[in-house]
């Protein structure tokens, strides 16, 4: 009770409305925010994972979608948003690749947050629109490569995993082609869908019902087997790319400075969702597998997180 007063008088004076009250924690809405556009994969595994979450917290989350550079400008919002565990950061890979493709961002992924967890690896797939003629990924390097640099590719923006993959496939191939960037691959998937754009590589999250309804043409999923939800199309290894191996993680954040008390009740909420069947099987049909226990942790989102910087450092480079 004391310590409510007390963080309600340092938030009164600092102009601050939402107070950090472990004891009551949630008494308010909490925002998820999503760097990437509504509609994308990303967003789909936030409003998944707000809906779980929220009902074990018994408190609402709401998903808040801030695009635009590669993520860095939303996770740059949640780095400097007040650390009272109502404003909270759900990113991706693109965490890791910011490092070495936003040198002058805003923040420091790793000093400005305190992880919550893990929470599911999601596999990407090469999807094209369903008019373009290749149906193989050979034939669409035989495409791309006839184009000579005129074939579209969508993707999220430098960093994002839509940009990894399709960066990974023209240099496996030592092709080119004409990006076009999209504040998220949700936007971008309705432009494949109609036909504005060539192909994309993004995650299952998103594709998966675009592929099922054969609104798109998938060639190859990032996958060293083939996934059981998508059957017919080939792992990286059958279609000759075991390179284009590439699973998005993706975590939890609250900004710096967010009392543990707080942090603790995020973290069984996390982990308690995770093992709600619903859930799992909901993630499982759109191609996620969510993560082991013991990755529903801070110290396992840390570790990851730091490896993954330093995996990617070695492989980007800021000028691309
Ligand atoms: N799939 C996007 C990416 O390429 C992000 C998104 O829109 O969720 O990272």
């Amino acid at each position: 009770m004391k310590r409510s007063l007390a963080a309600a008088i340092i938030a009164m004076v600092s102009g601050s409305c939402a107070i950090a009250a472990p004891d009551t924690y949630p008494s308010q809405p909490i925002t998820f925010l999503v760097p990437y556009a509504a509609g994308g994969p990303t967003d789909t595994v936030a409003r998944l994972l707000a809906e779980a979450m929220g009902r074990r917290l018994g408190g609402r989350i709401i998903v808040e979608n801030v695009a635009g550079a590669g993520g860095t400008l939303g996770s740059g919002r949640v780095a400097k948003a007040e650390p009272n565990g109502y404003t909270l950061l759900l990113n991706h890979i693109g965490m890791a690749t910011s490092v070495t493709l936003y040198p002058g961002a805003s923040y420091d992924p790793v000093a400005a947050f305190e992880p919550i967890g893990l929470i599911v690896d999601v596999p990407m797939t090469m999807v094209g629109r369903a008019s373009l003629e290749p149906n193989s990924l050979a034939e669409l390097v035989s495409f791309v490569r006839r184009g000579e640099g005129r074939a579209t590719y969508a993707h999220a923006g430098p960093g994002t995993a839509s940009h990894l993959c399709g960066t990974m496939f023209l240099a496996a191939t030592r092709m080119t082609a004409t990006a076009v960037p999209y504040r998220g691959t949700g936007p971008a998937m309705s432009d494949l869908v109609g036909g504005q754009v060539d192909f994309m590589c993004d995650q299952t999250t998103n594709t998966t019902t675009f592929i099922r309804s054969g609104h798109v043409k998938a060639y190859v999923t990032t996958r060293a087997a083939r996934i059981p939800t998508l059957p017919e199309v080939p792992s990286a290894p059958e279609a000759g790319f075991a390179t284009l191996e590439l699973s998005i993680w993706h975590g939890l954040y609250a900004p710096k400075g967010t009392p543990p008390e707080i942090r603790q009740k995020l973290e069984a909420a996390l982990a308690a969702a995770l093992d709600d069947p619903a859930l799992t099987a909901r993630f499982g049909e759109l191609g996620g597998i969510v993560v082991a226990q013991a990755e529903r942790r801070p110290a396992a989102l840390r570790a990851k997180l730091a490896a993954e910087i330093e995996r990617w450092r070695g492989v980007l480079s800021p000028a691309q």
